[in-house]
């Protein structure tokens, strides 16, 4: 048995995280929930101040915005889309014999209004754009929001579906890095206060392909994005518990979000792993939350 399916099956026997059959999806516990929750309270409070507004998403969004973000483009490979039967009685009977004699009853369903969400700070930015030029000095949301990437894996910490909670800042190029800048060392403040070992580096997105390749060496060569990386099932590949993402005017490009002198906007965004910043505690501090450092539930649990 390897390092990651042991933990993995610990979880499991603990009844933390409970099995579905298929790799990366999971149901959560009472307790991981309740980590979770108190994780986000003490992250909100730290942001407190600075915040303009606060959202929470569904975990889909629409196909128009999926399409705009490029994502098919970049990483086609974690997509879902949502598809639906929209037949009549004939092709209803159709899908149950096909059901009934295990051929594949799917090809029927078509194409809906929704995509499921790659990545929580899509479905702000056709928001923004949607209310004219931003207000002087720009915002900065914080959001929520359910994830799907197709990316099954023995590893529990790399689900197909997961949360990502965010500040998201939309401004100019300076405010943008200022506030990636403050974020990476918050994060790390974030991990010493919960004991976790972490350390930040630049990183890449999987890019697909052979162009992708590419794409992904000058995100790495720009440093456009950085993650706070921590060991949970390998310690010589640590895993990214948070990111911190400049994306120039990208997506004020793509959504055409103005600024309140009519350029494009730049964005940046800190997003948090939820599930694999609690995984990560309770590889570090054990399966048992009464038994974690005294700091870290003070910290978590006031
Ligand atoms: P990785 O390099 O491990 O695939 P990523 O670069 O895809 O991570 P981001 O796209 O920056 O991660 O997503 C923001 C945050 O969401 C990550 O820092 C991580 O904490 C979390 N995350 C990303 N993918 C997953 C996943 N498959 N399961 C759980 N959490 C995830
Ligand atoms: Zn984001
Ligand atoms: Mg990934």
């Amino acid at each position: 048995m390897d390092a990651q399916t042991s933990f993995l099956d610990k979880l499991f026997d603990r009844g933390i995280l409970h099995s579905s059959g298929v790799d990366g999806l999971y149901a959560r516990s009472g307790a991981f929930e309740d980590v979770i929750r108190r994780f986000e309270d003490y992250v909100l409070k730290i942001g407190e101040g600075e915040t303009s507004e606060a959202m929470v998403f569904p975990p889909g969004m629409t196909m128009a915005d999926f399409e705009t973000s490029g994502y098919m483009k970049n990483f086609p490979q974690l997509a879902g889309t949502v598809h639906a039967f929209c037949g009549d009685n004939h092709g209803h009977m159709d899908l149950l014999e096909c059901m009934a004699t295990g051929k594949d009853w799917t090809e029927g369903q078509k194409r809906t209004d929704l995509a499921l969400t790659p990545a929580a700070c899509y479905p702000l930015y056709p928001i923004l754009a949607r209310r004219g030029p931003l207000p002087e000095g720009g915002v900065t949301v914080a959001l929520q929001s359910y994830c799907f990437r197709h990316e099954p894996s023995k590893d529990p910490a790399r689900m197909q579906m997961f949360r990502q909670r965010e500040y998201v800042r939309v401004g100019n190029a300076d405010e943008a890095i200022e506030f990636r800048e403050t974020w990476k060392r918050r994060g790390k403040e974030i991990m010493d206060a919960l004991h976790l070992p972490a350390h930040v580096d630049v990183a890449n997105d999987p890019f697909f392909g052979r162009a992708g390749k590419m794409l992904g060496a000058s995100q790495r060569e720009q440093e456009l994005k950085f993650e706070m990386l921590v060991a949970i099932t390998s310690s010589e590949n640590p895993t990214a518990c948070m990111s911190f993402n400049y994306h120039m005017d990208n997506f004020g490009k793509a959504w055409g979000i103005a600024r309140a002198d009519g350029e494009p906007a730049h964005t940046a965004c800190v997003g948090f792993g939820l599930e694999r910043i609690t995984l990560a505690l309770f590889r570090h501090h054990g399966l048992e939350i009464e038994n974690w450092p005294e700091a870290v539930r003070a910290t978590l649990w006031g």
